[in-house]
C-alpha cells in the first residue's frame, strides 16, 4: 500500500445530489479501489490503535462500510447505529437536523454498557447534526465516547463544532 497515496483524488463530486444545491461526496471511487480502501480503514483506527476501544458505533449506511472493518483492525466489537423503524429490539432513539431534511437515529439498549469505549465512525462530517445525535445516545448509555474518526469533514460548514470536547479525526478535509 502506498504511504503517498491521496485519498481525495478517489472522492467523486456529485453536484445537485440529492437535492438540488447539494455536492455529494461520492465516496464509491475510493471503495472501489482495493488501496485507497486500505488505506482510508487503516487510517481511520491508526489515531485509535492504543485507546482500548471496545465497541465501534458507525451510522448506516456508509458508515456500516468503514465502521466494521475499523472495528475488526481495532479488535472491536461493532454497534450499527440505525434510522428508525430498522433495528428490531428494544432501542433509545435521538432526533436531528440534517444538511438536507430532518431524521432520527436508534441504538438497540442492550448494544452499549457503562464500560464500553467507543468510538464513533461515519464516512461525512457535514453540518455534525447527525455526529451530534449519534454521540449524545451513546452517552446516554453511560459509555466511554472516546473519539470519532470520518473519511470527510466538510470544514466550512463547522461540524465538529457541534461535537463539543469529543476527540474528532478526519481524513480529507473540504
Ligand atoms: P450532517 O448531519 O449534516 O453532518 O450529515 C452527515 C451525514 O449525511 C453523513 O452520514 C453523510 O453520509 C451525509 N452527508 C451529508 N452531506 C453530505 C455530502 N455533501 N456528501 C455526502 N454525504 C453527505
Amino acid at each position: 500500500m502506498a504511504a503517498t497515496l491521496d485519498l481525495r483524488t478517489f472522492i467523486r463530486d456529485v453536484p445537485d445530489f440529492p437535492k438540488p444545491g447539494i455536492l455529494f461526496k461520492d465516496i464509491t471511487p475510493l471503495l472501489r479501489s482495493a488501496d485507497a480502501f486500505g488505506a482510508g480503514v487503516e487510517q481511520l483506527a491508526a489515531p485509535f490503535a492504543s485507546e482500548r476501544i471496545s465497541c465501534v458505533a458507525a451510522i448506516e449506511s456508509r458508515g456500516f462500510i468503514f465502521g466494521s472493518c475499523v472495528a475488526r483492525i481495532l479488535g472491536a466489537g461493532f454497534v450499527p447505529i440505525r434510522k428508525p423503524g430498522k433495528l428490531p429490539w428494544t432501542k433509545r432513539r435521538n432526533e436531528y437536523i440534517l444538511e438536507y431534511g430532518t431524521d432520527a437515529l436508534e441504538i438497540h439498549d442492550d448494544a452499549i454498557t457503562e464500560s464500553d469505549r467507543v468510538l464513533l465512525i461515519d464516512d461525512v462530517l457535514a453540518t455534525g447534526g447527525t455526529a451530534a445525535a449519534a454521540t449524545a445516545l451513546i452517552k446516554e448509555f453511560g459509555a466511554t465516547l472516546v473519539g470519532a474518526g470520518f473519511l470527510i469533514e466538510l470544514a466550512f460548514l463547522e461540524g465538529r463544532r457541534k461535537l463539543g470536547d469529543v476527540t474528532t479525526q478526519s481524513l480529507i478535509q473540504y
